[in-house]
């Protein structure tokens, strides 16, 4: 029998199943993995794999080394709230990848004195190449912070925040920010076509371009400036490219952007 810590989710939606998805692709033994949902049939495609599944939160709960919440934030007072008991009873790490829920809040909900991490994942989890932030409480100990954080390491980038505000920039930055690169890369696809290109072929040659600048940026050790300006050649067409958006006040904008992002995330909280 593995001597793994046994980690549970509730609610297994797309966030929890991304996360399960590492876990189980790291070896991570299936049968350490809890999961709830409300509908039991809509588990049914985990079962096979060897996990625990049931709608029974306070059974795993009282399983869990770590406890993952899972669930949309409207609902996780609720949630937390129902399950109070089972929690103290076994005070797991309560690791939540709810957006905009404070640990004080989760630790009032869950009956004080908890060990708790807070994550900020983002979607390209989904394909385990996600970019996380997480921030622990001062309950944490340090074998919790590394449990926390191989886990979310899964599914991609996990970096940790000293302050429990940062999170609201985090936001700004790598939560919504696959939401930014989708925006642009529908300004190219459309001005691909205007300038003559079928909507395909404007659209694989956008997509490509996105994954080819981040895996060379990211495996690159210059920065996404310098790597700019090594393909920038005077009186070239990138060039020219660049000075109109930079004309059009692109940094600006860029800023302003994330100012808004992050001022909405502290509204949300
Ligand atoms: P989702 O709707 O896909 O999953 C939520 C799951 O919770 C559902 O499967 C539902 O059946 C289950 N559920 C509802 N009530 C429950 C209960 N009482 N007990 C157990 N399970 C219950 O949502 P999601 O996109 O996976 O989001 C989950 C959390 O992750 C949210 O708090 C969200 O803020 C956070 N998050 C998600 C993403 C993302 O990329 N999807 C990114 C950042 C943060």
């Amino acid at each position: 029998m593995s001597t793994k810590p046994t980690v549970a989710f509730i609610g297994a939606g797309n966030m929890a199943r991304a996360i399960i998805g590492g876990l189980l692709e790291n070896g991570y033994p299936a049968e350490r993995i809890w999961a709830t949902g409300t509908r039991v049939e809509k588990l049914a495609d985990l079962e096979p794999l060897g996990l625990c599944t049931g709608s029974d939160n306070d059974a795993a709960a009282r399983a869990a080394d770590i406890l993952v919440l899972a669930v949309k934030p409207q609902i996780m007072k609720a949630v937390c709230e129902a399950m109070t008991a089972a929690v103290v009873e076994s005070r797991p790490l309560v690791v939540s990848v709810a957006a905009g829920i404070g640990c004080d809040s989760l630790d009032r909900w869950l009956g004080g004195d908890n060990a708790i991490v807070r994550c900020m994942p983002n979607t390209p989890s989904q394909v385990q190449t996600g970019a996380s932030g997480l921030y622990a409480n001062a309950r944490v100990s340090a074998e919790q912070k590394a449990r926390a954080e191989s886990l979310m390491s899964g599914v991609g980038l996990a970096l940790w925040v000293e302050h429990e505000e940062l999170l609201h920039a985090v936001t700004a930055v790598s939560g919504s920010g696959p939401a930014y690169y989708f925006l642009f890369m529908e300004a190219m696809i459309a001005a691909g076509e205007k300038l003559g290109l079928s909507r395909d072929v404007a659209s694989q040659l956008t997509l490509q371009t996105a994954l080819g600048a981040a895996r060379m940026a990211s495996a690159s050790e210059l920065s996404p400036s310098q790597l700019r300006s090594n393909v920038t050649s005077p009186k070239g067409t990138t060039e020219q490219a660049i000075l109109s958006f930079q004309a059009a006040g692109l940094e600006a904008a860029v800023e302003q952007a994330m100012q808004a992002c992050a001022r909405r995330s502290r509204e949300l909280a």
